[in-house]
């Protein structure tokens, strides 16, 4: 039996690749090939991107009101598959079930966050402004705009940009991730069911090549990019070099403080959840427990004991939690447990003894703790993104807020405790995006937006919410005056408002 090869979705249908490149796309759960994704190269990259912009004309036009009836079906349609659409997501990711139906309905807000946009692109009016001058704002749409998204969330992350950037009249070209390309392909035959005409929104699949081509080309206005820290810090500079607006989501290392006075099983299970939860997959995953004081004594064990609980296996399965996405990743995130212990710290609980609860050969790693960890380590100062949680152990809260604030990344960050004035010194000292109190991953609602700050974001506007309207439109200001005959005679001054 041949693979199946996954194309591209191009003026309203599924398109083969013809670039004579492909990748492979695992099943992680059991280690098999399970399909194959289209590689584009630049001819399919101008198919994709021509598609888009013969639409934005008509679809800039489109009366407000249509554009959003086609969101409300849209979100309607999304809301009836989220079980099928978790399924696909499951199957290529290896996320639990819960866990990736989890993901549609954090996406489901920002369709349901775009539904309002006729609210949202209202613009100001001042009568009157300067005698017989009234001056009125509007917003329109860039153009044709490339969302170029990560592995880790296959359709939530697309649904961060998309609803928000069509919604405001846009054309889109997204490039999801190559290893799990079926979501966005799913995700394109609801948007015609919805009534999306043809080319408004695009799918192209592909790899660094597609991504090039998008940031180089003159049609493309914009450029929304979620992914490591490397490659969003190239897209960065790539995209703003050639003229485009760029919001580029780099990784993470996200720390837990936890205080003294914290309620320590309340706060074990926060740090199982947030730490291993997708498999630590997650850019707002907990990855550091800074355990201040004695805290760690009774923290350690109670984190241990839940981690030593969790079942691992196929997310089909009903299991706490999947593999890995890739095996390369899996032996990756392995190393640097290695390194850890090597480097001395103590393996608590070690994922490589796990005995998944899958057939085949998956790509699996159990939940991984290590204590005693020191900020010199490679545990520690790289990104893992993986089951592996690391309890960093300090004396005082100003030493939390230092590695806190010390680390490159900021995207999110929690503190555990029960002092309130605590936790409100943390969230105006903390260098850091997105900030959970009691809450361990911090993930805004749709109508706040969602971004960090110093290597987790390069540009400077955060997605969806207000930012994410704005960064889809660009500000006109009229200022007008119908004539009068009060209005004859030269003056070359500046005009002045009176
Ligand atoms: P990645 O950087 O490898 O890939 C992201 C996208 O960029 C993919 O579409 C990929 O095809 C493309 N790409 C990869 N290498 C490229 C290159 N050299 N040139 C041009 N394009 C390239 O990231 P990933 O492994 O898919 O996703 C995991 C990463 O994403 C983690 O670092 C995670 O923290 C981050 N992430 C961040 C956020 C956030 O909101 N900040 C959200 C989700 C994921």
């Amino acid at each position: 039996m041949s693979t199946e090869i996954v194309g591209h979705w191009i003026d309203g249908a599924e398109v083969p690749g013809r670039s004579g490149r492909a990748a492979d796309v695992f099943d992680p759960a059991t280690g098999k090939l399970a399909r194959r994704v289209a590689l584009a190269g630049a001819d399919e990259v101008e198919r994709a991107i021509g598609a888009a912009a013969a639409a934005f004309p008509g679809w800039r036009d489109t009366a407000l009101s249509r554009r959003t009836r086609i969101l409300f079906a849209f979100r309607q349609l999304l809301d009836e598959a989220k079980d099928e659409l978790a399924a696909v997501i499951t199957a290529e990711h290896g996320k639990v079930l819960s866990d990736a139906a989890g993901e549609v309905a954090r996406g489901l807000e920002v369709v349901e966050f775009a539904c309002g946009i006729g609210h949202l692109l209202k613009g100001g009016f001042t009568e009157n402004a300067s005698t017989d001058v009234d001056v009125h704002s509007i917003r329109q749409p860039l153009g044709p705009v490339a969302v170029i998204s990560p592995f880790n969330f296959p359709a939530m992350v697309p649904l961060w940009f998309i609803p928000v950037a069509i919604a405001a009249g846009n054309t889109v070209v997204l490039k999801p991730s190559e290893k799990d390309p079926s979501a966005a392909l799913f995700m394109a035959r609801l948007w015609q069911r919805a009534g999306l005409p043809d080319g408004v929104f695009t799918v192209l699949q592909g790899d660094k090549e597609a991504v090039d081509g998008l940031l180089e080309h003159p049609s493309i206005k914009a450029v929304s990019f979620v992914g490591s820290t490397p490659v969003a810090k190239y897209v960065h500079q790539r995209a703003s070099a050639a003229g485009k607006r760029v919001q580029a989501l780099g990784g993470a290392k996200n720390h837990m403080v936890v205080l003294p006075d914290a309620d320590v099983d309340i706060t074990a299970d926060a740090a199982i959840n947030a730490g291993f939860g997708s498999a630590g997959e997650r850019c707002m995953a907990i990855s550091v427990v800074v355990a201040v004081g004695d805290v760690a004594d009774r923290l350690v064990p109670a984190i241990a004991e839940r981690a030593r609980g969790l079942r691992t296996g196929d997310g089909r399965r009903g299991c706490d939690m999947g593999p890995l996405v890739t095996a390369e990743h899996r032996d990756r995130v392995a190393g640097y447990v290695a390194a850890g212990a090597e480097a001395g710290a103590e393996v608590v609980v070690d994922g490589r003894e796990v005995v998944p609860d899958a057939d085949g050969s998956g790509f699996f790693l159990g939940p991984t703790l290590l204590d005693r960890v020191t900020p010199d380590m490679t545990v520690y100062t790289d990104e893992i993104f993986g089951p592996v949680l690391s309890v960093v152990r300090v004396e005082t809260y100003a030493e939390a807020l230092a590695l806190v604030n010390g680390n490159p990344y900021g995207n999110g960050t929690a503190i555990f405790t029960n002092d309130g004035g605590a936790a409100r010194q943390f969230q105006h000292e903390v260098e850091v995006g997105m900030i959970g109190v009691n809450v361990p991953i911090p993930v805004p609602v749709a109508y706040y937006s969602f971004g960090g700050w110093k290597d987790s974001l390069f540009g400077d506007t955060h997605a969806h919410g207000a930012e994410g309207v704005h960064f889809f439109t660009r500000g006109k200001v009229v200022t007008s005056r119908w004539p009068d005959e009060n209005h004859r005679g030269l003056n070359l001054g500046f005009p002045r408002n009176d």
